[in-house]
């Protein structure tokens, strides 16, 4: 099969010839129809630190999927050939205090495909039987393959009640992007979205229904007296990984906000915590999805009129991979999807 491979410790990702894997008992085998470009796998082709530490080589990049099952381990028995799906990339042991109590997604042993195990840029895919997730008729294999970083937008977004609640993102990307529209959905009333792109704030307006905010030239208090808000923010999302942007975030937000953490900070930088101590603000990390609460809640809410298919900006055949990771890597556009099929 062909699959795009870290095959040397080096900057670049290669296209080979790999055996189709063979399944175990409990999984099933995949054909990929359309894969997602994540950060992680721009991390991985430019081989940076965190590659280097993490991901051994050979490895078979990839873990945002949609395919179709076409077989199943003879211990498998709730899942057939033909069916759509797609699947949670975080493989977890079962035997943690946390998986026990059925919060898989913090299971301490989690590894991930395309990072740690061979991955979803492939013809073929094994997947634990455990991991996969059926797609309904009226979710598309595009949309398929980005339900994984949808998921960190739902996760992130319902970290915190926000029916009626103003809501700060910070980084449009698409996962900001994503999360914009998803509070609108959970019945956010203000919803302001920062960057200091302004291709991404404008994929943002396209996108969700939100009051695009240019970082570098705007100030967040000027943004909320012309909202009529009365103190500021009562539920900021950061998802650019910018310490600026939780600065400004935290200083934007009301007495007893609360703050949910995606974006990953490329190094240590001080951080005035007085602040959050003095304002009462609450901080979430969050990591992943939860498995499989939020495949749950993203598919529902996809199905009751959530849209976030003008976030896909560009689609590829998988042979021109190359073209897809430059339009990734230039920084402004939504999800890149490539095409296993064409
Ligand atoms: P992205 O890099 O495409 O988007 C980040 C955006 O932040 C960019 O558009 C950038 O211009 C913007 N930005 C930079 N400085 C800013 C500033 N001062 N103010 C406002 N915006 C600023 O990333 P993405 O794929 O949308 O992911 C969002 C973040 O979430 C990234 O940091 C990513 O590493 C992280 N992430 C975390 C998890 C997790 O499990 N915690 C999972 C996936 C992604
Ligand atoms: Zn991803």
């Amino acid at each position: 099969m062909k699959a795009l491979v870290k095959a040397k410790p080096e900057q670049g990702l290669w296209m080979e010839r790999h055996a189709v894997p063979e399944i175990g008992p409990d999984d099933v085998l995949i054909r990929i129809k359309k894969t997602g470009i994540c950060g992680t796998d721009i991390h991985i082709w430019n081989w940076d630190e965190w590659a280097q530490k993490t991901v051994p080589v050979p490895m078979i990049t990839g873990h945002e999927f949609a395919g179709e099952i076409v077989e199943v381990g003879k211990n498998v028995s709730d899942l057939e050939l033909g069916q759509r799906c797609s699947g949670e990339g975080h493989l977890i042991g079962k035997n943690s205090r946390q998986s026990r109590a059925g919060k898989f997604h913090l299971d301490p042993s989690t590894r991930g495909i395309g990072v740690n195990v061979q991955g979803a840029f492939a013809e073929y895919l094994c997947l634990p039987a455990f991991n996969v997730v059926p797609l309904p008729d009226d979710i598309s294999d595009d949309i398929g393959a980005i339900l994984d970083p949808l998921g960190n937008a739902v996760h992130t977004a319902l970290s915190f009640d926000l029916s009626g609640e103003d809501v700060l993102i910070t980084g449009a990307g698409p996962i900001g992007i994503m999360a914009a529209a998803v509070a609108r959905h959970a019945g956010a009333r203000n919803i302001v979205i920062t960057d200091i792109n302004t291709d991404r704030l404008a994929l943002a307006e396209k996108v969700a229904d939100v009051v695009p905010v240019n970082a570098a030239t705007e100030d967040l208090k000027d943004v909320i007296t012309r909202l009529k808000m009365r103190q500021g923010f009562d539920v900021g999302m950061e998802m650019s990984g910018n310490q600026a942007a939780l600065d400004q975030m935290v200083d934007a937000m009301v007495m007893g906000g609360r703050i949910a953490l995606l974006g990953i900070p490329s190094s240590k930088a001080p951080f005035d915590w007085s602040r959050i101590v003095f304002k009462a603000i609450t901080i979430k990390g969050v990591y992943g999805r939860e498995i499989f609460e939020t495949w749950h809640k993203m598919i529902a809410m996809l199905q009751s009129g959530l849209d976030v298919s003008r976030v896909i900006t560009h689609r590829f055949p998988v042979d021109e991979f190359r073209t897809g990771f430059e339009t990734m890597k230039a920084g402004s556009s939504g999800k890149v999807v490539l095409d296993w099929t064409a």
